[in-house]
C-alpha cells in the first residue's frame, strides 16, 4: 500500500468543486450568493454558453479590499464568520469560505473589485489556481466575478455536462431562486447577447407575479402567520391552480432556498384534502426562526437545513397553510378532489 500522504491544495479544492460546483448552475447560485452578502442592489448575471464558457456576475456591494483578493480565491478563508458562535448566528448565505477556491480551482477565474474606500479597483485572476499578480482595473465600487471555461482541466467532470440549453435552464433556475427571495434587489440577466430579465426593485407580490407569470399571481393568496417565534409568510396557490409538477415550489428558511423533506410534507399535507394526490401545489413561502434553532451546516451546497425542533416546524407551517387555505380568500375556487 503507498505511504499516506497529503494532496496537493488545489487537489483538495477540486474534490470539494465536485460538491459546491456540481455544475455551471451552482457556481451561479454561489457568486449570487455572495453579491447578497456584500449588501449588493443591482445584480447583473451575463452568461456564454449556458453559463460553461462564461459566468459572470457584477454587483454594487462592498467590493473586496486589494490586500483580500488572494484570499478571496483561498479555501476556509472568509470574512462572514470567525468562531463557532458566529456559525450557530450565522445570517450571511456563504459561511464556510471555500466556494470561490472550488470554482477558480476548476476554471479561469477573474476578479475585478473596488472596496468602498478605494479610489480605484483591482483585478486579480486564476487559472486552476495559479493566481496572477494583482493589478490596479477600472470600475465603480463592486465586485464583478468572471469565470470562464468551467471544469476546462478536469474532463471527466466536463462529460457530466448536458446540452447548453439544460444547463442555461438549470441557471435560469438558480437565478429565479435567488431573486424570488429578495425582491429588495435589482436583477438583470443575460445569455448569450440577449437580455431575458430586467426585475426592479419591488414589493414581494410584485417580484412573484414577475418570475412565476400573472396567472401564479391571479390564482394564489397571500399568507402570513406568526407563532411561538416561527413564522410563515409568501404566496400560495389556490387548489385550482395545482401543476402536475413540482416545478412552482419555493421554500425558503431564513432567506435561504432549501429543500427540506419535513416542510414539503407539511405543505402537502395542509393541500391534502383540497388537491387531487397526483397534482401539485404551488408556493412561494419564507420560514423564518431564530438563527440558533436551525442548522445551515449540513451539506457544502447549503441547500439542506436541520430543525432543532422539527415536529414544531411541521405542526406550525401545516397549521399556518391549513388555515389560511380554509379561509374565503384561500379557499375560493375549491375545487373537489375527483
Ligand atoms: P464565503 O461566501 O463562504 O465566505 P466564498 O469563497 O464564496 O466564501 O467567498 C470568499 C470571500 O470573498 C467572502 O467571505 C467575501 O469576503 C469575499 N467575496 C466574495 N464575493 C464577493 C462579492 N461579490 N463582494 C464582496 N466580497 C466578496
Ligand atoms: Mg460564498
Amino acid at each position: 500500500m503507498p505511504a499516506i500522504r497529503l494532496l496537493p491544495d488545489q487537489l483538495i479544492s477540486q474534490i470539494a468543486a465536485g460538491e459546491v460546483v456540481e455544475r455551471p448552475a451552482s457556481a451561479l447560485k454561489e457568486l449570487l450568493e455572495n453579491s447578497l452578502d456584500a449588501g449588493s442592489t443591482d445584480i447583473t448575471v451575463t452568461l456564454l454558453n449556458g453559463g460553461v464558457k462564461q459566468l459572470r456576475v457584477a454587483d454594487n456591494g462592498t467590493g473586496v479590499a486589494k490586500d483580500d483578493l488572494a484570499l478571496a480565491l483561498t479555501r476556509h478563508a472568509t470574512s462572514k464568520i470567525a468562531t463557532l458562535d458566529d456559525l450557530e448566528a450565522v445570517a450571511s448565505l456563504g459561511f464556510r469560505g471555500e466556494a470561490l477556491a472550488s470554482i477558480a480551482s476548476v476554471s479561469r477565474t477573474q476578479i475585478i473589485s473596488r472596496y468602498q474606500d478605494d479610489h480605484h479597483a483591482w483585478r486579480i485572476e486564476s487559472e486552476g489556481s495559479a493566481i496572477s499578480a494583482i493589478e490596479p482595473a477600472a470600475l465603480g465600487i463592486g465586485t464583478i466575478v468572471e469565470v470562464h471555461d468551467l471544469y476546462f482541466n478536469t474532463p471527466a467532470r466536463r462529460k457530466f455536462l448536458k446540452t447548453e440549453g439544460t444547463e442555461f435552464g438549470h441557471c435560469e433556475e438558480a437565478f429565479r431562486r435567488v431573486a424570488l427571495s429578495r425582491p429588495d434587489v435589482a436583477f438583470m440577466l443575460q445569455h448569450n447577447g440577449r437580455a431575458l430579465a430586467r426585475l426592479n426593485i419591488a414589493d414581494p407580490q410584485k417580484r412573484f407575479g414577475e418570475i412565476l407569470g400573472a396567472e401564479f399571481s391571479a390564482e394564489s393568496f397571500a399568507l402570513d402567520e406568526s407563532a411561538a417565534g416561527l413564522r410563515l409568510w409568501g404566496m400560495a396557490a389556490k387548489p385550482t391552480f395545482s401543476r402536475n409538477a413540482r416545478d412552482t415550489q419555493y421554500v425558503y428558511v431564513n432567506g435561504r432556498f432549501v429543500r427540506d423533506k419535513l416542510i414539503s410534507h407539511a405543505i402537502r399535507q395542509a393541500y391534502q384534502d383540497v388537491l387531487h394526490h397526483d397534482r401539485h401545489p404551488a408556493f412561494v413561502l419564507f420560514l423564518e426562526l431564530d438563527t440558533s434553532l436551525v442548522d445551515v451546516n449540513v451539506h457544502p451546497s447549503k441547500t439542506e437545513v436541520r430543525f432543532r425542533d422539527g415536529q414544531a416546524v411541521h405542526r406550525f407551517v401545516f397549521h399556518a397553510l391549513h388555515k389560511a387555505l380554509a379561509t374565503p380568500t384561500g379557499a375560493s375556487n375549491l375545487v373537489t378532489a375527483s
